[in-house]
């Protein structure tokens, strides 16, 4: 009975319903509940605290912007295809250690190696967790920051992005951001990087941080989001293949010239 009890008084705080195991205990022998009676209730309970995790995680997922169909996760990320003495560090993301501490993650490394499936599988498993998770390309990040400066609400537009716990940028270094750009952006690291809790950013980018300045305008603003960033980081430098192109047939055939002689 008493797990009972316990299960029911969890489901309880879960669904937020001011009702308390000892309550129950007491309408339930006011009551003459049977054993079956409770082991319903418990179900029934259980049901329903089940029922509200899978809607958070979907709405979480909803408002995330990562693919919605056949999302990259983890498990669909093929390991082996990745060598070399920090393998076990990589793997070890999936735990989100990093975002309990507060660590920004990057992935480096030539186009098609796997860093936008990486970072949207971390952005999955924050969202599996119940953990607030935005997706979005550098280049869309620079349109909604101008989009924001036309219709005079960039004060939200930053507010919005400073509230998500894990923040994914993808793709640094794939357009310019001009001045203001960068000053927002820098405004949105920086916020970020003062906030207590859990929290963190992951970037990807085909190029090494020393070379994200070529992308932005306003130096200082940059040189202190890097500060930022890479107070408390780790930077994945992935070396390789392009997974693309697996599928890729090339069908070679020779085409002789039509010889009239021959004919
Ligand atoms: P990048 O962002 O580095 O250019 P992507 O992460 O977009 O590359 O990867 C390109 C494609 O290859 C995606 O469809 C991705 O799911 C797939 N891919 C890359 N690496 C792996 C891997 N190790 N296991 C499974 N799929 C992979
Ligand atoms: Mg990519």
């Amino acid at each position: 009975m008493t797990d009972i009890f316990e299960n029911i008084n969890d489901c309880c705080v879960k669904l937020k319903i001011d009702l308390c195991g000892a309550e129950l205990a007491k309408i339930a022998a006011d009551g003459n509940y049977t054993a079956e009676t409770m082991e319903a209730l418990s179900h029934l309970f259980t049901y329903l605290s089940t029922k509200k995790d899978a809607a958070m995680v979907q709405d979480i997922l909803n408002k995330s912007r990562l693919p919605k169909s056949a999302p990259k996760t983890f498990d669909n990320f093929d390991f082996t295809r990745i060598r070399g003495q920090d393998v076990e560090r990589i793997k070890g993301i999936s735990s989100l250690a990093t975002l309990h501490s507060g660590s920004n993650i990057t992935f480096v490394g030539p186009p098609g190696i796997g860093k936008t499936h990486l970072a949207q599988a971390y952005g999955y498993e924050c969202a599996q967790r119940r953990i607030k998770v935005y997706f979005i390309k550098a280049t869309e990040l620079r349109d909604k920051f101008n989009r924001a400066r036309k219709s005079g609400s960039t004060a939200s537009c930053v507010n919005t992005l400073v509230r998500y716990q894990c923040l994914i940028i993808d793709e640094i270094g794939h357009c310019k951001f001009d001045k203001e750009n960068t000053m927002l952006f820098f405004d949105v690291i920086d916020r970020r990087y003062n906030k207590e809790g859990m929290f963190n950013t992951v970037f990807t980018s085909n190029k090494q941080p020393s070379q994200w300045k070529e992308c932005f305008e306003e130096e200082d603003a940059l040189l202190c989001s890097l500060d930022r960033i890479f107070d408390n980081a780790i930077v994945f430098n992935l070396k390789g293949k392009s997974y693309r192109g697996r599928k890729l047939k090339v069908v070679n055939v020779q085409v002789d010239n039509l010889n009239h002689e021959d004919k």
